[in-house]
């Protein structure tokens, strides 16, 4: 028996694969605590877990903080993440005092939940509801502008936030060390090895135990018509303007349509509904993917691995680059096809052809089936019980990275005897440019020798 800390931000993406693995650790007589909020008290505690709530710890937000939240901007959410760590310190010092478990399970950008767990010397296992995003796989992560620009005019910010941890016994050298995974900490992922981008890059610290989900039951689709699912998730889901969309597109098809919109939209704007589509406020969406012939969605990990678990073709309207990834990772195993143009006819386009054509459904299927000889949650807690772990296996990453420091100082060689020998034999006056095209191109340069030299290591240790 086992004392496990569990702590989530208050997300539903974030908490909900947390939740059967909270189940199994208590059905396995461990004892768990589960620090979060009231949203989820009602869930949590149908786990067996104890709930402990942890509310008054959200600090009150200015209406532009709410905004950045609300638009998922990686500046805001980073300071309130910080804001919350530095609330519960006092709080968090006590609990690990008078609690002492034997380890903490955090999800991955929960910073009162990792800094916590090292500042105690408790072993950590990370809850990844993402893929695993390191050097290599964040490839799959292209920034929008948008929202390139909020993380640099954002970074002040963010480092004058993180100063204040110091004084706490917080050290944290970078955000990024809070928030990417590496090859030395244990982490569950919810996918499987197959799903996940550049698996090979991750060392035995992962387990990839296949979507977290709470129920038994298998993909069922016969019926008389196809039925299509519409979900927009449960973060920005105030989205009238695509329901009505959707709506028009499939009203005068031969399906049935269940859409999924959220609180934050009053049904009635989206006017009288045609007989074949329904509209709920929330649903048991595995319950509805198990019969789902497609699913119209914003490509959350979640929802995605819900639907590729209950074999169900998608069609990909993803809106940030999170989501933009994930969608990559479908259409690449042939599940999905991106929805190209959110207009009605586009949509109805999109939904044609993924009912129309069976290979889409077979790259499914076949995921369903791979999703499902993973460990599951049998597997995750046998693993947080079992932390920390040793490895002793091929660690790519920290090869990768020797052959590329390798790889610089001899660029950066070649450049400065470039340099000299433009300056000595030609003229100093243009040596400039060297430099300026140098530094311009180091980036894409070492971009592509670190893919080749990452595809020779995987020939190597994959042959
Ligand atoms: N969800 C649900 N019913 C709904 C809408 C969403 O149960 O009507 C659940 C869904 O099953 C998934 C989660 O909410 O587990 C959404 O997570 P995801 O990562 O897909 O998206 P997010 O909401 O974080 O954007």
């Amino acid at each position: 028996m086992k004392k496990i800390a569990f702590f989530c931000i208050p997300a539903h993406g974030h908490t909900n694969p947390m939740l059967p693995v909270a189940a199994e650790l208590v059905r396995r007589r461990n004892v768990v605590r589960f620090y979060s909020f009231g949203e989820f008290e009602e869930k949590i505690k149908a786990t067996g877990a104890e709930f402990i709530s942890c509310d008054s710890f959200l600090p009150e937000l200015t209406e532009q903080e709410e905004a950045g939240l609300k638009n998922v901007s990686t500046t805001e959410m980073t300071v309130q993440d910080i804001r919350i760590t530095l609330s519960m310190n006092e709080f968090l010092d006590q609990e690990f005092k008078s609690f002492q478990p034997d380890v903490v399970y955090t999800d991955s950008v929960c910073f009162w939940g990792k800094l916590n767990a090292w500042k105690h010397h408790v072993p950590m296992v990370v809850s990844t509801s993402t893929f695993a995003f390191n050097q290599m796989s964040s490839e799959y992560m292209k920034n929008t502008p948008k929202e390139m620009a909020d993380m640099i005019f954002g970074l002040p910010r963010v480092s004058r936030e993180l100063k204040k941890l110091e004084p706490y016994g917080f050290h944290v050298k970078s955000v990024f060390s809070l928030v990417q995974s590496d090859n030395s900490t244990d982490s569950i992922v919810y996918t499987s090895r197959m799903f996940q981008p550049y698996a090979e890059s991750f060392s035995d610290h992962y387990a990839f135990v296949g979507p977290s989900v709470f129920s038994n039951i298998l993909p069922e689709k016969e019926k008389e018509r196809p039925l299509i699912y519409i979900s927009m998730g449960t973060v920005i889901n105030d989205r009238s303007d695509f329901y009505s969309k959707c709506i028009e597109a499939l009203k005068n098809l031969n399906v049935e349509v269940i859409i999924s919109c959220g609180n934050a939209i009053n049904i009635e704007e989206l006017g009288a509904l045609p007989d074949n589509i329904q509209v709920y406020p929330y649903v048991d969406q595995l319950d509805v993917l198990a019969k789902a012939d497609a699913f119209i969605t914003h490509c959350g990990m979640n929802s995605v691995s819900e639907s590729l678990y209950m074999a169900a073709p998608m069609v990909l309207y993803p809106q940030t680059s999170e989501q933009h990834a994930v969608a990559r990772r479908v259409t690449e195993i042939g599940a999905g096809i991106m929805l190209k143009e959110d207009s009605s006819e586009g949509i109805r386009t999109a939904i044609q052809e993924i009912l129309n054509n069976k290979a889409y459904r077979d790259a499914a299927a076949e995921c369903s089936a791979d999703f499902r000889a993973c460990s599951g949650t049998a597997g995750a807690a046998e693993f947080i019980e079992n932390a920390p772990h040793s490895s002793d296996g091929i660690d790519i990453i920290g090869e990768l990275n020797k052959s590329m420091v390798r790889f610089q100082i001899l660029y950066w060689l070649v450049v400065i005897i470039a340099i000299n020998l433009i300056g000595f034999l030609v003229s100093w006056k243009y040596v400039w440019i060297i430099g300026i095209s140098a530094s311009i191109l180091s980036s894409p340069i070492g971009k592509a020798v670190q893919k080749r030299k990452y595809k020779s290591l995987i020939r190597k240790y994959y042959p």
